[in-house]
């Protein structure tokens, strides 16, 4: 069993992680190469701004390497979510921008003859509990007011008790690291630097001054798709979202062929085949506030893969999304001050397609073309009851891990090689590995400073709060925190 995503199985890269940058200029500076920063650096690609992309590991390989790579507008209960939050029309809106997302993979893919195994697959919702029936019904009648075309049907060969079932045709599945790296490369008039972490943002005179770990990059634009914006103000994303974790296992299976399924509500069953050699399979997930147990979730993932699969695994991982207050992702200007500073991120782990509308509306805000959808993603867009619910849950859980990991300096479920103790008055984080070598590290989080979490299968800490992540040696792993944990150096 590898403990990575399958996406990464055959990947090659230049490895040459110490190349020098020197200081430079440019219109648009995209920070972060995931889906939604390799989409728009697609779509400026022919504007004849100069446009740089800078990533702080290799392009690609971010949360976007750890998605099941599914192309649909089936997504789970979303648009009941939306329609109840928003109305019928927000709900509308969003299932016509990703459609048109869907075919805009197609066609790129086709057009640029991308390698990156994408099938067109019918997609599947299913109701797999009788309490999910009226969310169920309610989705059927918006796909037909809407006039979408779905099949309904009440038997379909999922191992998960499927009750009632929609299956709608023409949605895709595809490997998500192939697609962005395939992007990237068609991308000749953007300059991209990978190893290049951002360390900082500030104003200057005309646009933002970007500090990064190998130069320094002014931009009068900048756009922010590092999945978790790194800074809080502006914008306040934390106070706008929280964090989901989902667990997946890959296996060898040819039973479900062509196929990309989902249940309507938590908790969530997901499969999806690929090349029908291997099935995806995703389940376990929670709000990561609610457990810091990963281990044992791990644990679940493989009896819960072995019941209902038989199977072995050969690749598993976990991941997180970024889930937003009110349901719709935060695209668009940070806010309505910040014209020149655009982000996107809470994509309530719907990024493939929400990935590739932000490339299209952030490409479209950044060279002020009209976008119909900028109203509907706009992170400044107002108050909602859901939103203000919502956020009163999320404080309440993430005070409750933050005061929490304050409270409990030694954990109980670490294991005898891994503690938390003082050294010199700072917290520190111990782990001895099996040559007997202690890895010693600050324990607290830079960004909002959280205790750490140890996460013994993947051996690193981890953020319980935001969801940054570090090795046993302190170097970041993944943010929002920009900053590394080791003892002898902040940076
Ligand atoms: C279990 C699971 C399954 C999913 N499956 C699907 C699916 O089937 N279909 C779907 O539509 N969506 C899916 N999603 C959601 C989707 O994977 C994400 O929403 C999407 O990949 C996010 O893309 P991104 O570009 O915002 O982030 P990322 O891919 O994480 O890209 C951000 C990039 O920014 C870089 N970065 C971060 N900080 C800095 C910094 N300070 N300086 C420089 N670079 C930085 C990172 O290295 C990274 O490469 C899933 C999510 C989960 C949790």
């Amino acid at each position: 069993m590898i403990n990575k995503p399958i996406w990464l199985k055959d990947l090659k890269l230049d490895k040459q992680k110490n190349k020098k940058y020197s200081d430079m200029e440019v219109d648009i500076l995209i920070i972060g190469g995931g889906i939604a920063g390799v989409s728009t650096a697609f779509n400026l690609n022919n504007s004849k701004k100069s446009v740089c992309l800078i990533d702080k590991s290799y392009i690609g390989l971010g949360v976007t390497s750890c998605s099941t790579g599914k192309l649909t507008f089936l997504q789970s209960d979303m648009l009941y979510k939306i329609e109840k939050a928003h109305g019928f029309k927000m709900a509308k809106k969003y299932y016509e921008a990703t459609k048109m997302a869907i075919d805009f993979v197609r066609n790129t893919v086709k057009e640029y003859n991308i390698d990156c195994d994408l099938e067109t697959v019918p997609s599947y919702l299913y109701v797999t509990n009788e309490s999910e029936l009226s969310i169920f019904n309610k989705t059927m009648t918006f796909l037909s007011k809407v006039g979408e075309k779905y099949k309904v049907c009440d038997n379909i060969n999922f191992p998960f008790n499927v009750k009632r079932c929609i299956e709608v045709p023409n949605t895709a599945i595809f490997n998500p690291v192939k697609y962005v790296r395939g992007l990237m490369n068609i991308c000749t008039n953007v300059k991209f630097l990978e190893n290049t972490l951002a360390i900082d943002i500030v104003k200057g005179d005309k646009g933002y001054i970007v500090k990064t770990s190998k130069n320094t990059i002014k931009a009068k634009k900048v756009i922010v798709t590092t999945h978790y914006p790194f800074f809080i103000t502006p914008g306040l994303v934390p106070f706008k979202t929280h964090i989901e974790r989902s667990y997946i296992s890959a296996f060898k299976n040819n039973v479900y062929k062509n196929t990309s399924g989902i249940n309507i509500k938590k908790p969530i069953f997901s499969i999806r085949s690929y090349k029908n050699e291997y099935v995806l399979y995703s389940s376990c997930s929670h709000k990561m506030s609610n457990h810091i147990d990963y281990e044992n979730r791990y644990n679940e993932l493989i009896n819960d893969t072995k019941n209902k699969f038989q199977s072995d695994i050969d690749y598993i991982w976990m991941t997180h999304d970024i889930t937003t207050n009110d349901i719709l992702p935060l695209i668009g200007k940070v806010n309505s001050d910040s014209k020149d500073l655009l982000m996107a991120t809470g994509f309530n782990k719907w990024g493939m397609t929400n990935g590739t509308i932000s490339g299209m509306l952030l490409s479209d805000i950044v060279l002020n073309k009209k976008n119909k959808y900028e109203k509907l993603f706009s992170p400044s867009r107002g108050i909602s009851i859901t939103k203000i619910t919502n956020f009163i849950i999320d404080s309440v859980n993430i005070t409750k891990i933050y005061l929490g990991t304050k409270l409990v300096k030694n954990h109980s479920f670490y294991k005898s090689n891994v503690y938390v103790k003082y050294i010199n008055d700072e917290l520190c984080g111990v782990y001895i590995d099996s040559d007997n070598k202690k890895h010693i590290v600050k324990n607290l989080c830079p960004h909002m400073k959280c205790n750490l979490i140890f996460n013994n299968f993947d051996k690193t800490w981890d953020c319980p709060c935001h969801g940054s992540r570090f090795d046993i040696d302190g170097n970041i792993l993944e943010g929002p925190s920009n900053y590394n944990i080791k003892i002898d150096n902040d940076k």
